[in-house]
């Protein structure tokens, strides 16, 4: 579909499993990552390729009513293990209500669009909460972290 809105962009569609064993392959040679795991452990794998390949990472997680929207660029503000450094604990279910995770894609998009044309101010080291419960949206400073395993030393 978006190849055939815009011949200049290039789709490559693949279906796996995400590892540490196959990460490389998947997402080497991409312009930028948008996350839409559904669960932290591939969610690291992820943001460490993109951290030693110089990838930018637009990330978003869901829960229930509630969303969280950061973008990563390598070397200009903190990863995902700068802002969660221990891993959040993985609930067996997640309830979450359809427009939570189509409100996180679209700004993930708005996002993916900024860092492409250059346009406007990324949330590089901010973190985007929205509560949809509240309809309520908030946006926090996020800071690098220096001792950062996966980035501290680009
Ligand atoms: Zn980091």
């Amino acid at each position: 579909m978006v190849a055939r809105a815009n011949s200049q962009i290039e789709v490559e569609a693949t279906v796996a499993e995400i590892t540490k064993g196959n990460v490389q392959n998947v997402i080497e040679d991409v312009d930028v990552v948008v996350d839409g795991q559904d669960n932290w452990k591939t969610r690291c794998i992820v943001n460490d390729y993109c951290m030693t390949d110089n990838i930018p990472f637009v990330h978003a997680g869901v829960y229930a009513l509630h969303g969280q929207i950061t973008t990563i660029v390598p070397g200009k503000g903190p990863c995902l293990r700068c802002i969660f450094p221990k891993d959040p604990p993985e609930p067996e279910k997640i309830l979450v209500l359809g427009a939570t995770p189509a409100l996180c894609a679209s700004l993930q998009v708005m996002e993916t669009v900024k860092l492409v044309t250059g346009i406007g101010s990324p949330l590089v080291g901010r973190t985007l909460f929205a509560n949809g419960r509240e309809m309520a949206f908030e946006t926090v400073e996020v800071k690098r972290n220096v001792e950062c395993p996966v980035c501290g030393n680009l």
